[in-house]
């Protein structure tokens, strides 16, 4: 199989390509077909990092929002600051030749005072977006139709505090509309499998 089959605007396979990637990895082949299909569903995914995951949700993201609506329609959000910045610069090379603007929701990347995010893709921790929507009041969730969470099972173990497991369904019940829920995680832990039965209702679901 190829990319060439999988529906993908002729910008974001262009991006696909100048990445070197020749054919699309396991995951990326079954779950774009799902991720993309229309009207969206839900997804839950079972894979590990290394597996092209990151890939097929940010072509997700990508494909998904209106360019001509300065407005934020993507979250992402992923456990560490470090995969963050990891997932951005997947979505800003794929996306080069697409009109589209990505956000860091980074600790010091919001100023008091600022005006609301014009960006349509936004990627953080769930502590630092949750602060952007509540706090600084610089988000606004009301365009947002795709909600990704990268290594799920990370943000809401309680293990440890538990805290990102509160900043992530915090987050998901400010999200008004509907929007297409994409979790991957490694495991499929009660955790994981609690919020998805709640969150992600009549997911297409893919284990690797
Ligand atoms: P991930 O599982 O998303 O962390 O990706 C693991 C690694 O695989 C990254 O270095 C990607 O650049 C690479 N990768 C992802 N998809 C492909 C593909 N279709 N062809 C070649 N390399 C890929």
């Amino acid at each position: 199989k190829s990319f060439d089959d999988l529906n993908l605007h002729p910008n974001l396979l262009k991006g696909v390509y100048k990445m070197g990637f020749q054919k699309p990895s396991k995951i990326q082949e079954r779950a774009l077909p799902l991720l993309l299909q229309n009207p969206p569903r839900n997804m839950i995914g079972q894979s590990q990092s290394g597996t092209g995951k990151t890939a097929a949700f940010a072509l997700t993201m990508l494909s998904r929002v209106d360019m001509d609506l300065k407005q934020p329609q993507a979250i992402c959000i992923a456990p560490s600051r470090e995969l963050a910045l990891q997932i951005i610069s997947v979505v800003q090379r794929m996306g080069e030749y697409t009109p589209v603007e990505c956000f860091h929701a980074g600790r010091d990347s919001v100023k008091r005072g600022m005006p609301k995010l014009q960006q349509q893709i936004v990627i953080g921790t769930p502590g630092t977006i949750i602060d952007m929507v509540v706090k600084s009041r610089v988000l606004d969730l009301s365009a947002v139709k795709v909600f990704v969470l990268d290594e799920a099972d990370n943000m809401l173990d309680s293990g440890t505090m538990g805290e990102q497991s509160i900043q992530v369904k915090n987050l998901i019940m400010k999200i008004a509309k509907n929007p297409q829920i994409v979790l991957f995680s490694a495991t499929f832990a009660d955790s994981v499998r609690n919020f998805a039965t709640r969150f992600a209702p009549q997911a297409n679901e893919i284990r690797l």
